[in-house]
């Protein structure tokens, strides 16, 4: 047995991480799935009827040791890898997934479930049992559990298909991302781009024994050249690139693919007893149905759009003075929003940096985070960590008592991915009458300070710690008693709410006064630039949000409907993108072909969900202002209905306890500056 297996012998029970040894995690793993495994067949082979407590709540609170082990390994995997915890990455990962099959195909404990859930009715259970109860269910019912043999065999038959497919399907994209290159050597190709852009393009040039610059469709590459090229010629020739990306009618191509995956999915659901897909993923969502995602997008549509064709006419204008452009084109979307935004702002990273030194910005989040939920943070030693760059904290409340340990790990070093993330170290949960408290951690990677200078933030990351520290509180106040409820465990589209209205503070005078202070001088940042700050981060918002809405709308016309009729891609979509469409048409382009984020990832049927968490974010803040954004009673409030609850309870639900009314878009269209 490692150590990892046994119960940690360090003050808070945090991980032991200097005693940890790579070569722990494997044995560790397998010993955890083992015991695990044990814990299952207890509940299985009970003898007496299945209740809630010996078998849904057993079920809960069964496989800890693995997941404690499993929290532990794949952080560092994200946050401190190497090759051989890569390695060990490769060979655990089908071990796990094997392992929850495992558990959803298992027809004995099923059937336990299904007792209980049959008899819900008769049971006196609370509302955190009733969704636990539900979770438990569905978790099993809509992997099929219900069906019988034969259709069973299809499901996975299906299942099978599918993930083929999407493999495919991004196989495609890499390789069409990788096979174009825009080789250029006349400098006045490059004209526009900034130092650093044309320092990489001759990197990547020299790379591959070229002269001159190279130019890809990685987004590192692809974006400054659609932001500052001046060569209109060279940006369209990349735009359509980057569009037509499988939908060239060669080995690469992606059209049968997406209408195969929509086509499965609908089979799938239909086998489940569900309308459409969007019905079935939906099911799990605050949103509910695809009636109400339809609905949603529409209302804003139609709200956002004429500010939207207002700030595309400017555009128009300022491009045709500028440089005597009689058509804008999707190529030209990037190049002129930037030149208008310079000359409307003059807005620049380095004018803000000096204001926002790391120390006084996490002071700051802090300074927030005690004003609205009277919690206090004190940086400990004590407590092991896996880098020595990463900050400890103990979190109490206004008792005294322990709330949470927090860890930050704010700057990049190899071995760490890219961008910025809130993760959990251990859940928050009440077992045998004890309130186990949470470990909590947001990574990061923002500028390292020097020999000479500190850390000094870009309003960006500014606005990024404060979002990762909205999902941190989300799991530090969490305050449930089944841990698969706690914290952050809540529906995706509710998921956003606690990160996102943190980030409002940020644009608050009141808030700014408090912590962004110059390095050197110490002088409070000026009124002004906090003017700027906020116009800016509202420049082109309707055409921002149209984008977002047809991406929704196009994600919904795939899921939400029988798409047996859909025969072609191109055609489909441009009937979905309707009245979204500013710029003309591509007819060498296609969307679908390449929205990986639907076709490949997990966001299908679920695209809105970034404009509905901003919705919520928005209705949530605007509360927040009416009554003070310190407003003692309105932070009560959502501790108690949103950050406590963690999915307890139906998010709309919880929401309402909090807003006293259902989440209305008005709030972000006013925030956005598209309404009055
Ligand atoms: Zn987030």
């Amino acid at each position: 047995m490692t150590l990892l297996n046994k119960s940690f012998k360090t003050e808070y029970n945090t991980a032991p991480f200097s005693d940890i040894k790579t070569e722990d995690f494997l044995p560790a793993f397998k010993s955890g799935i083992e015991k695990a495994k044990s814990e299952i067949d207890t509940i299985v082979s009970n003898a007496e009827t299945p209740t809630f407590k010996n078998t849904i709540e057993a079920l809960d609170y069964s496989g800890e040791e693995l997941d404690r082990i499993s929290s532990i390994f794949f952080n560092l995997n994200s946050a401190e890898t190497n090759d051989e915890i890569q390695k060990i990455a490769q060979e655990v990962s089908p071990l796990l997934s094997e392992f929850s099959n495992d558990i959803t195909l298992n027809k004995d404990l099923f059937k336990r479930v299904k007792a209980v859930y049959d008899s819900k009715s008769d049971l006196d259970l609370t509302t955190e049992q009733h969704t636990l109860l539900d979770k438990k269910y569905k978790g099993f019912s809509r992997n099929g559990a219900n069906l019988l043999e034969g259709k069973k065999e299809l499901l996975r038959a299906i299942d099978k298909e599918l993930s083929q497919l999407k493999l495919k399907f991004g196989e495609h994209i890499l390789a069409e991302t990788n096979k174009f290159e825009m080789h250029l050597t006349n400098e006045s190709d490059v004209s526009g781009l900034p130092e650093g852009a044309k320092e990489a393009a001759k990197q990547l040039a020299e790379g591959k024994d070229k002269n001159g610059w190279l130019i890809t469709l990685d987004y590192p590459s692809y974006i400054p050249f659609m932001t500052y090229a001046d060569n209109r010629e060279l940006r369209e020739k990349l735009s359509k690139a980057f569009g037509s990306k499988g939908f060239n009618n060669d080995d690469l191509d992606n059209q049968d693919i997406v209408l195969k995956i929509a086509k499965q999915r609908f089979e799938r659901a239909k086998l489940l007893g569900y309308k459409t897909h969007a019905h079935f993923v939906l099911e799990e969502r605050m949103a509910e149905k695809p009636e109400n995602v339809n609905t949603f997008l529409n209302e804003l549509l139609e709200k956002a759009k004429p500010a939207a064709e207002q700030e595309f006419k400017n555009l128009e204008d300022f491009a045709k003075d500028l440089d005597g452009i009689d058509q804008l084109q999707k190529w030209d979307s990037g190049y002129y929003s930037e030149k208008l935004k310079q000359k409307l702002f003059s807005l620049d990273d380095e004018q803000l940096k000096p204001y926002f030194k790391l120390e006084n910005v996490i002071k700051g989040a802090f300074t927030v985070a005690e004003k609205l939920f009277g919690l206090q943070f004190q940086e400990i030693n004590t407590v092991d960590k896996y880098h020595d760059d990463v900050l400890t904290y103990k979190v109490t409340d206004n008792e005294g008592e322990l709330v949470s340990i927090f860890y930050a790990d704010f700057f990049p070093r190899a071995g760490k991915r890219n961008g910025a993330w809130m993760t959990s170290y251990k859940p928050q949960m009440i077992k045998d009458g004890a309130n186990e408290r949470p470990h909590v951690s947001i990574v990061c990677n923002f500028t390292k300070p020097t020999k000479s200078k500190p850390s000094l933030l870009t309003f960006n990351e500014v606005t990024t710690l404060f979002h990762e520290f909205g999902h941190a509180l989300h799991g530090m106040l969490a305050n449930t008693t089944y841990p698969s409820l706690s914290g952050t465990s809540v529906y995706w589209d509710f998921v956003e709410l606690p990160s996102q209205i943190l980030e409002n503070w940020c644009y608050e005078e009141e808030t700014l006064k408090l912590f962004a202070t110059h390095y050197e001088t110490g002088d409070v940042i000026p009124m002004e630039l906090i003017e700027k700050i906020k116009a800016s981060a509202t420049f082109h918002e309707g055409m921002q949000t149209l984008r977002q809405l047809s991406f929704g709308l196009l994600d919904m016309s795939w899921h939400g409907v029988d798409p047996s009729k859909i025969t072609n891609v191109k055609t489909h979509e441009v009937e979905s993108f309707g009245d979204t469409n500013l710029y003309p048409d591509v007819a060498e382009n296609c969307m679908s072909t390449s929205f990986a984020h639907i076709f490949q990832g997990g966001y299908s049927s679920g695209y809105y969900s970034y404009k509905w968490a901003e919705v919520l974010d928005a209705d949530a803040f605007e509360y927040f202002k009416e009554e003070g954004i310190f407003n003692k009673t309105v932070a009560d409030k959502f501790k108690a209905y949103v950050l406590s609850q963690g999915g307890t309870e139906n998010p709309m639900t919880l929401y309402k306890k909090f807003r006293g009314q259902e989440p209305k878009p008005e709030a972000l269209l006013r925030r956005a500056g598209l309404i009055k």
